[in-house]
């Protein structure tokens, strides 16, 4: 179950954590946004106390602009870890420059053979569009996305395109028959992802918790989507402390609960990051 950050308080949470993870979109920031630096301050008091932990769908690139480039200058930055495209990456700082710990890329036969179904699956179904904002299909490295508007698309076109996900699911379908070995599935408003199969960010924790050699229960991850349908839900089933906030605003205030927390005597001294 997912714990309400709305009325968290810090007995609520268990004694011995050792990190905290949490969602970017929606939950350190607004979608695509910088955090505030209000969210930057926090963050970075988290880090002389604990691990944290950036889990999110999206590239490093976005966590750089959303994240990294708020933070100040007092940040501890050594006990950051960084796990964009739903874990399949993972970087730590290693005093000088992010430098990724591992990376699990499609292969460039599933890369190509993933942009051209979803090109072809798309013009048959009528949702290959001439005009539109930006690449309709990005290669992530661990993720072909395709976009129907592209991936700058305003979010008001995006979120009227496809309200009832009719068009995304039977283009996810078609890609799905022709690449039973990935994971494809609908994403965001006007996305289909393919993607690793099993990559998700309960993939991602049990991740986190092997590369820290902490037990995932030790891990709090906090985010805006802990319904069934949503991008968090399956953290709760890996066995971390699950806690659902309503946006940033919520999870500033579930900071400090963490940060009181995390400053009683029984919790300090707990090991931070092991050294790289
Ligand atoms: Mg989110």
């Amino acid at each position: 179950m997912a714990h309400d950050g709305s009325d968290l308080v810090p007995v609520d949470l268990p004694r011995g954590i050792r990190a905290v993870a949490f969602d970017l979109d929606n939950t350190l920031a607004r979608s695509k946004q910088p955090m505030s630096e209000a969210m930057g301050r926090s963050l970075s008091g988290l880090t002389a106390l604990t691990t944290v932990a950036v889990i999110t769908g999206g590239r490093l690139g976005l966590v750089r602009r959303q994240v990294l480039d708020v933070l100040g200058p007092s940040t501890n930055r050594s006990a950051m870890v960084l796990m964009p495209t739903s874990g399949t990456r993972c970087y730590r700082w290693d005093g000088s420059s992010w430098r990724c710990l591992y990376s699990y890329d499609l292969s460039p036969e599933d890369r190509a053979a993933a942009a051209e179904s979803l090109e072809r699956h798309a013009r048959e179904q009528g949702i290959w569009f001439e005009d539109v904002w930006g690449d309709r299909i990005e290669d992530r490295g661990s993720q072909v996305t395709f976009s129907a508007l592209g991936q700058l698309a305003p979010s008001s076109a995006k979120e009227s395109w496809d309200p009832t996900n009719v068009l995304k699911n039977r283009l996810a379908e078609a890609v799905a028959a022709d690449l039973p070995h990935l994971e494809v599935r609908s994403g965001g408003s006007t996305s289909v992802d393919v993607s690793l199969k099993g990559i998700d960010k309960a993939y991602a924790v049990r991740r986190l918790a092997d590369l820290l050699r902490i037990d995932v229960g030790s891990i709090v991850f906090v985010g805006d989507r802990m319904d069934p349908d949503g991008n968090d839900y399956p953290v709760i089933a890996a066995g971390v402390f699950a806690v659902r906030v309503s946006g940033p605003d919520q999870t500033l205030r579930v900071c400090d609960v963490l940060a009181s927390r995390l400053r009683e005597p029984a919790s300090l001294g707990a090991p931070v990051v092991p050294a790289l």
